[in-house]
């Protein structure tokens, strides 16, 4: 039978909830198990597809095209559980789903209520994931308690216990326990406020992961496990990590989390082995090499917009024995002519995905720097789209080229809509989303890079190539190198003239993990160390 763990949260947002599931399915798996992993975000949006970038930080898309939340990413980056739509839902979806069952006359005449239609709602979508190769389904419950939003889900979670019985469930709250300069001390109060809160709602909590910046002391803990109603070994504190997110599951370990949940499950797992993990670490904590890449975008300010590329850059650098430091660069600020000082000394450039007008021509500055002088180039999604407008503007002389999703009436539009987006007006999940195969032209770069000649990544855009001036592209110099497997649609283009200049239509930074880099971020910082000349 599939085992439950729920995770909440309480205190303040932002305490790692994603990562501390994350940590604990990689820990899980580590130990022989099948896990599967889900998030419920509790705000009305039907996914994140919709929200901008400094709302929500960046859109996580998987496989099947679901446009989900970025501790999606987490969960992919520290284990090997299989994700899909039905991993995460938002209070829109489950109410979605609730009215169109309402107008089909589902309902046979009852009044669809809170409790039991969308806790009904919400304990399906939680059931949806188990099965018979199933061990153990970890549930990130988003947001904090107290929230009025999240009542639903905590009230889904309690009646769960009592469906499948106690013994099969785990309640892990996360809390924080602040550190008061002033006094001198922490402090257990915040923690015991928010198990309060979660009792009144009919939820004890087994297990209290204790988000601190200092050590706990041994008293702190008994206080905590006396006044929240766990047992002592139940405390478990989970420090600031100083270097890496990698670094979580370990110090869990060390606090025995993994064991405790074997026990408290009651389930058949193996000895702990997390060697690869710490390898892994141990390249990241002692590097041989440092390289500096800059990463140039418009969403700079927010420091999760870019997640998985701040993560497929670092698995780059794991690859390589190195450390990469990204210089995040605003866009806006390279105006023309600019980009020299503000770029100089960076051992590669990516251009990554976004939306809109605004930071495009710093964007193609940077493009053009890059190419000039020599220095490799990424660019990604929006960041080909910018590489084919640059390079159609200062190397063939269309001086008017551009994307028609900036300029409608451009003369050269050389990145444009497809027919199949023109008439969608719908802006939720009508992208070009999820995995897409691509031919990878034998003897290019990317070819080289990914080691073969079919790659499969996940996409997220509305506009392609324009084909039709794909001839006037390679008299140019440009190469195709990557196209759908039928040739229709351009996937990757590169410069043979340059040391590395790459830039693809999909977004590769999503398959990435730490145990294994995506190749063409691996191939990127290979080339930036070769710039760098260490
Ligand atoms: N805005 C561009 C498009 O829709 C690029 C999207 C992206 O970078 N994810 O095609």
């Amino acid at each position: 039978m599939t085992k439950h763990i729920f995770v909440t949260g309480g205190v303040v947002s932002s305490l790692g909830k994603g990562l501390t599931s994350a940590s604990l399915g990689m820990l899980l798996e580590h130990r022989g198990l099948k896990v599967r992993l889900q998030k419920f975000d509790p705000y009305l949006n039907v996914d994140p597809g919709t929200m901008s970038p400094y709302q929500h930080g960046e859109v996580y898309v998987l496989d099947d095209g679901a446009e989900t939340d970025l501790d999606l990413g987490h969960y992919e980056r520290f284990t090997n559980a299989p994700l899909s739509r039905d991993c995460n839902f938002t209070t829109g979806k489950i109410y979605q789903s609730i009215i169109q069952k309402e107008r089909r006359g589902e309902y046979l005449g009852q009044t669809v209520q809170v409790i039991p239609h969308v806790t009904d709602e919400i304990k399906n979508a939680i059931r949806k994931l188990s099965g018979p190769d199933v061990d153990v389904i970890i549930t990130e419950i988003g947001g904090t308690v107290g929230d009025i939003e999240g009542l639903p889900y905590l009230e889904a979670i309690r009646q769960f216990a009592l469906d499948i019985g106690k013994n099969n469930c785990l309640y892990i709250h996360l809390t924080l326990v602040p550190y008061l300069k002033a006094a001198g001390e922490a402090k257990t109060k915040p923690t015991q406020t928010s198990v309060g809160q979660m009792r009144q709602i009919g939820v004890q909590p087994d297990i209290l992961v204790c988000r601190t910046e200092r050590e706990m002391s041994e008293e702190m803990k008994q206080k905590i496990a006396l006044f929240c109603n766990v047992e002592r070994r139940a405390v478990i504190e989970e420090r600031d990590k100083e270097f890496s997110i990698y670094e979580v599951p370990i110090s869990l370990s060390e606090n025995k989390l993994d064991e405790l949940i074997v026990e408290k499950l009651g389930l058949a797992a193996q000895p702990l082995d997390i060697s690869d993990w710490k390898a892994l670490l141990n390249r990241l904590l002692n590097p041989r090499q440092e390289v500096t890449v800059a990463v140039v975008g418009k969403y700079i300010s927010h420091s999760d917009a870019y997640k998985s590329i701040y993560e497929a850059l670092e698995h780059a650098g794991i690859a390589h024995h190195s450390r990469v430091i990204v210089r995040r660069i605003d866009s806006e600020e390279i105006e023309d002519g600019k980009a020299e000082a503000i770029l100089a000394g960076v051992d590669g450039i990516l251009v990554p995905g976004g939306f809109g007008y605004r930071g495009i021509p710093g964007k193609l500055e940077a493009i053009r720097y890059a190419r000039e002088r020599g220095i490799p180039f990424f660019g990604i999604c929006l960041g080909l789209q910018c590489a084919v407008i640059e390079y159609a503007r200062n190397v063939m002389g269309l001086a008017d080229a551009n994307t028609t999703e900036i300029d409608q009436t451009t003369r050269n539009p050389v990145v444009c809509l497809l027919d199949e987006q023109f008439s969608i007006t719908d802006m939720g999940g009508t992208m070009r989303l999820g995995l897409y195969p691509c031919k990878v032209e034998e003897g290019s770069l990317a070819q080289r890079s990914y080691g073969t000649t079919e790659a499969n990544e996940r996409h997220r855009h509305r506009y392609e190539f324009n084909s039709a001036y794909r001839a006037r592209f390679e008299e140019n110099g440009f190469r195709f190198s990557g196209t759908s497997p039928d040739g229709q649609l351009v996937e990757i283009v590169e410069l043979p003239s340059h040391p590395w200049f790459l830039a693809v239509q999909c977004h590769p930074e999503f398959r990435s993990k730490p145990t294994r880099a995506h190749p063409l971020f691996a191939s990127f910082i290979s080339a930036a160390i070769t710039h760098s000349g260490n």
